[in-house]
């Protein structure tokens, strides 16, 4: 028997999908140790726990989980139900992670802070593949493993304001104003927004989510103010495919922010590009600058950034990864999820082999597997662990056989005339899109592909023109 053998396979991560490669991994009868950071299994879940998820509970669990919670007499939900965040955690990733298969397996407090060869650096080759894996925790433990199934999601990374993708300026110094994506306005967090006026930067699921509570909590709290900011000319891609939506819940959430945004309930900036923060007087100005030089600046109380999340590779400097440098996502995945280039695709069902880098055992899997793409949908996660895991026990015929049964959208199929008139949000009318077993991304109209408005360069602090210039 091969030493390596021996070793867990180490999953980082208990949220949705690291859960679902544990059960996976103990069908296939492979030894195997969750690591998470949190207290508790699905921390990053349970902070936002207040949200309802839009695809219902028969899209939300995975098929070896549920294999193992109905053996032990669990109660499934409503298949038709949509959970909140706080459903799925405590009706089943923590029932999942307490069944006795997974329990003594699953390690809490456990931040793995970065992975690397046993003895070997990035440089090393010979006897690569057949060296462990060292996985070290914050707390300088070591553990070897023989392979690792990165799920540890991108929830502690958010994108940060500035449009550049660097820090606006002052962003830092402003953090006491700003508002990680998905604060549970009508909850917990109720008193920092009532009465005030709050400013909402992103396009996406999040950013309608938070604008929608602040609507609701402007209703019954006098002074509030919401103000949504976006980058792009039009909204038209947050809104979404409405009726046409196979989630139902996803369309009504575009259709619920349209109608508040055309009541005026809901102020709308569009070309809003980030430049600078400043706070004074107990409030924060928020600067945005043009392609022509001009400045346009709104003063609020609260910004909440729902610009997205970022992959955090830096633990896995060591190994040898094989990255798209646009989305952060293994080279073979990227062009299959890529908002620039995907309008209201499918993505096709994808497994190991998309998922694999020049590291032979690393697998980065579930939301993180995404990079910067928004799209990414539990199911996925669920169909690459399954994939992955059977590649580890050597079953390579059941790895490659990758299905998925997944909604579409929907809003490709609008009127092609609605694209003459540039109100279709999917451009021309949709042609020759691979279509097959596969997952709508979710995002009409390719999320990138509406132009922005280019940022000036500012001539006095360096850039084009500065000292280096012409
Ligand atoms: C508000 C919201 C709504 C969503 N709605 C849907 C929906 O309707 N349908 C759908 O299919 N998907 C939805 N998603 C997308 C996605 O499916 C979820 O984000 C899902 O939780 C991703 O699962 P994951 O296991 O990949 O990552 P996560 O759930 O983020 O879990 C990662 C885990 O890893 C842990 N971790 C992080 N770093 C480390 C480390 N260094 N060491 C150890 N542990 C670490 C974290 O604490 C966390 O518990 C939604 C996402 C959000 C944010």
């Amino acid at each position: 028997m091969n030493p390596m053998d021996a070793l867990p396979v180490v999953v980082i991560g208990a949220g949705p999908v690291g859960l679902a490669a544990a059960a996976h991994l103990h069908e296939r009868n492979l030894p195997f140790t969750v690591l998470e950071a949190g207290a508790t299994p699905a921390s990053a879940v349970r902070q936002w726990g207040h949200v309802r998820v839009f695809s219902p509970w028969r899209y939300d669990i995975d098929p070896a989980a549920r294999r193992l919670l109905d053996d032990a007499g669990w109660v499934a939900p409503d298949p038709e139900a949509l959970p909140t965040g706080t459903e799925l955690a405590t009706r089943y990733l923590q029932p999942l992670a307490e069944l006795p298969q997974l329990k003594p397996h699953l390690r809490c407090g456990a931040r793995v802070e970065a992975i690397s060869r046993l003895g070997l650096d990035r440089l090393r080759s010979a006897g690569r593949e057949s060296t462990p894996f060292l996985v070290r925790l914050a707390d300088g433990e070591e553990i070897l493993a023989r392979a690792v199934i990165d799920a540890s999601g991108t929830w502690r990374t958010p994108n940060v304001l500035g449009a550049s993708g660097l820090p606006a300026r002052g962003e830092t110094a402003a953090a006491a104003y700003l508002e990680h994506a998905l604060p549970d306005v009508l909850g917990a967090d109720r008193d920092r927004f009532a009465g005030r006026h709050t400013l909402v930067v992103g396009a996406g699921h999040s950013a309608a989510n938070t604008l929608l509570s602040l609507a609701e909590l402007a209703a019954d709290e006098p002074g509030t103010q919401v103000t949504w900011a976006i980058r792009g000319t039009s909204p038209t891609r947050t809104y979404g495919g409405g009726d046409a939506d196979a989630l139902p819940a996803r369309g009504a959430l575009g259709s619920r922010l349209r109608a508040h945004v055309d009541a005026g309930r809901i102020r709308l900036l569009t070309g809003f590009s980030v430049y600078a923060l400043t706070p004074a007087d107990g409030r924060v100005t928020v600067v945005v600058r043009h392609a022509n030089h001009g400045e346009e600046a709104v003063s609020v109380d609260r910004v909440v950034a729902a610009t997205g999340f970022r992959p955090d590779h830096s633990v896995a400097a060591e190994l040898r990864l094989d990255l798209d440098p646009v989305m952060g996502a293994t080279r073979a995945l990227a062009p299959l999820i890529d908002p620039n280039e995907h309008s209201c695709g499918t993505v096709p069902p994808h497994g190991v082999d998309e998922l694999a880098h020049p590291e032979v055992g690393y697998y980065a899997v579930g939301m993180k597997s995404y990079g910067r793409a928004p799209t990414f949908l539990m199911a996925t996660g669920y169909e690459q662990v399954r994939s992955v895991v059977a590649a580890l026990a050597g079953d390579w015929e059941a790895a490659r056989d990758v299905q998925l049964d997944l909604p579409e959208t929907g809003v490709c199929n609008s009127n092609p005339d609605d694209s003459a008139t540039g109100d279709n949000c999917c451009g021309p009318a949709p042609t020759a899109e691979p279509v097959g077993r596969g997952l709508a991304t979710g995002i009409g109209g390719g999320l990138l592909s509406a132009p922005l408005e280019l940022v000036a360069a500012d001539a006095s602090t360096g850039g084009a023109g500065g000292c280096c210039g012409a």
